[in-house]
C-alpha cells in the first residue's frame, strides 16, 4: 500500500478527522509480522541518511504533531533512534519561555531548522501555534488565519534553502488516550510522564480536533505536506512513518559528492605509503 498517498492531506480538502479509522492496520495483522518490514525501513532510513550527510546540500525536517500520549515520544525512539547522532537533531517544544515569548513564534522554531546535510525531528512545533493558542485564546481569533500565512511562507524559504518537510499527525481515539493514560499511572517507569495537562486538556479535545482540521487544511501542501497517521497501534504509526520519510529521502536522489583529490594520484600515493615505513627515517 502506498502509504504516502494513502495518509496525505490534500491541499485545501476538507479534513474530518472523525473518519479517519486511527486503528487501521492495512493489510498487517500484528506488531509481530510487521517487525520485518519496520526493521527494514528504519535500516534503509539510516542508509538514506549517509547519503544526505555525505551530499551536504539539503536537510529534513520532520514535524511531529499529536495529543498527549499518542506517541510523538515513541516515534522519536523508534523510527529515528538508529539515525547517527552526528547530522541528526531533536527538538521538544515546550510552553515558550520567557525569552521564546517574547520574540515572534517562528523565532525559536527558525533557530533549530535543519542545517545542510542533517535532519531535524520537531516533537511539536511552532504548529502549537495555531493549536493550543487558539484552543486556549491566548491569542485574539483573527490571528490563526494569518499564522496560516506566516507558516506557508516560513516553509516555503527553508524549501528554497534546500530543506524537505514532512508533517505528521499522529491519530489516536479518545479511547486510547486514556488507556495510556491508565498504563502511565500503573506502571512506575512511566508514572514520570504523567502532568496535569494530560487531564486538564482532555475536555478541550474537540476543540483541538476542530484546530487540527484547519491547520490541516490550511498547511498542506505538496511540497510540504501533512499525514495523518493511524496511530492506535504503535507498531502501525512507526511502519506508516519510517515508509513515508524512507520513501521521501528516496525520491530526492541523494548523491555522494564528487571526490576533492584526484583518486589516480591517491592511489599512486597509497602504494607508495605501503612500501615505506610511517614517519621519518
Ligand atoms: P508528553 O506527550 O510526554 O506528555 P509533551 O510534549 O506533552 O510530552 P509536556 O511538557 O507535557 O510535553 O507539554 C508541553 C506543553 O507545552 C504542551 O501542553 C504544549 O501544548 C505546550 N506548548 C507547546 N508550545 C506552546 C506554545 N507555543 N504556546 C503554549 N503552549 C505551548
Ligand atoms: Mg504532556
Amino acid at each position: 500500500m502506498n502509504y504516502r498517498k494513502k495518509f496525505f492531506v490534500e491541499p485545501g480538502s476538507k479534513v474530518r478527522l472523525n473518519d479517519v479509522d486511527p486503528s487501521f492496520t492495512g493489510k498487517h495483522e500484528s506488531a509481530d509480522e510487521a517487525r520485518e518490514a519496520i526493521a527494514k525501513d528504519c535500516d534503509r532510513l539510516a542508509h538514506l541518511q549517509y547519503r544526505l550527510y555525505a551530499e551536504n546540500r539539503r536537510s529534513l525536517l520532520v514535524v511531529l504533531q499529536a495529543p498527549d500520549a499518542a506517541g510523538k515520544d515513541g516515534t522519536v525512539r523508534h523510527v529515528f533512534g538508529s539515525l547517527n547522532p552526528q547530522g541528526a537533531t531533536a527538538h521538544a517544544f515546550k510552553v515558550p519561555t520567557a525569552e521564546e515569548a517574547a520574540h515572534d513564534f517562528l523565532w525559536r522554531a527558525h533557530k533549530v531548522t535543519p542545517a545542510r546535510g542533517s535532519i531535524a525531528i520537531f516533537n511539536r512545533s511552532y504548529y502549537e501555534d495555531v493549536l493550543v493558542t487558539r484552543v486556549h485564546d491566548l491569542v485574539p481569533k483573527d490571528a490563526i488565519p494569518k499564522r496560516f500565512d506566516r507558516i506557508a511562507e516560513f516553509e516555503k524559504n527553508l524549501q528554497q534553502a534546500g530543506t524537505q518537510i514532512l508533517k505528521f499527525y499522529l491519530h489516536i481515539s479518545a479511547d486510547e488516550q486514556l488507556r495510556r493514560f491508565q498504563q502511565r499511572l500503573e506502571d512506575p517507569n512511566r508514572q514520570w510522564k504523567i502532568s496535569e495537562s494530560d487531564y486538564s486538556e482532555r475536555p478541550y479535545w474537540n476543540d483541538y480536533r476542530k484546530a487540527y482540521e484547519d491547520a490541516l487544511e490550511h498547511t498542506s501542501t505538496e511540497r510540504s505536506p501533512w499525514y495523518v497517521i493511524p496511530a492506535n497501534h504503535k507498531w502501525f504509526r512507526n511502519l506508516a512513518v519510517a515508509r513515508i520519510v524512507t520513501e521521501t529521502l528516496d525520491e530526492m536522489d541523494l548523491q555522494f559528492p564528487a571526490p576533492t583529490v584526484d583518486i589516480e594520484e591517491m592511489r599512486a600515493k597509497f602504494h607508495a605509503a605501503e612500501g615505506e615505513p610511517a614517519g621519518k627515517a
